[in-house]
């Protein structure tokens, strides 16, 4: 009897299932072409964080205060610091984060007293060792102005 209501019953789930896939042919497609296609990225999206920059100076506003690094609960920031004048804050001379360990719990980004951090739109990292998880956001940042200056010269020259 059991034999018999196994068969009954594995015929009828295969049923059910081609029954989903046929009411799926005739409905509006769900997924994308990836990487040829690609869907807005939600507003709420939280990339690795990022070195903002302000249109007014044209790069980031850290002042070295330690506060992300600090309030981290995760140990994920170094930022390194240097005076290259007698008065006024220190310049920023490394910012590394470790993303392996990254819970983009926000915090770091909160407490910035110059809001000069936040999250970026970044989700096509790849990478085969915990090591390709350290990002400079310095150096990512000073790429970033430098493509930034070569689109504004470029758009210049075509104007
Ligand atoms: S989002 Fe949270 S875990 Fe990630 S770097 Fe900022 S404070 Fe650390
Ligand atoms: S909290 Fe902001 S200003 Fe302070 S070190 Fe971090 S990024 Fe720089």
């Amino acid at each position: 009897m059991g034999y018999f209501k196994d068969i009954f019953d594995g015929g009828l789930s295969l049923v059910e299932g081609m029954g989903v896939t046929v009411r799926r042919l005739f409905r509006p497609l769900v997924t994308v072409q990836y990487p040829r296609k690609k869907i807005p990225l939600s507003s709420a999206y939280r990339g690795h964080i990022e070195l903002k920059i302000f249109e007014e100076t044209g790069t980031h506003k850290c002042i070295v205060c330690l506060n992300c690094e600090k309030i981290c609960p995760s140990g994920v920031i170094k930022v390194r610091g240097e005076k290259l004048k007698e008065k006024g804050p220190k310049t920023l001379t490394g910012y590394a984060i470790d993303f392996s360990i990254c819970s983009l719990c926000g915090l770091c980004v909160e407490i910035c007293p110059t809001s000069t951090l936040q999250y970026s739109r970044e989700y096509e990292l790849v990478g085969e060792t915990r090591a390709d998880c350290q990002i400079d956001l310095l150096e990512r940042l000073s790429k970033q102005i430098e493509k930034k200056s070569e689109e504004k010269k470029t758009q210049g020259i075509a104007a």
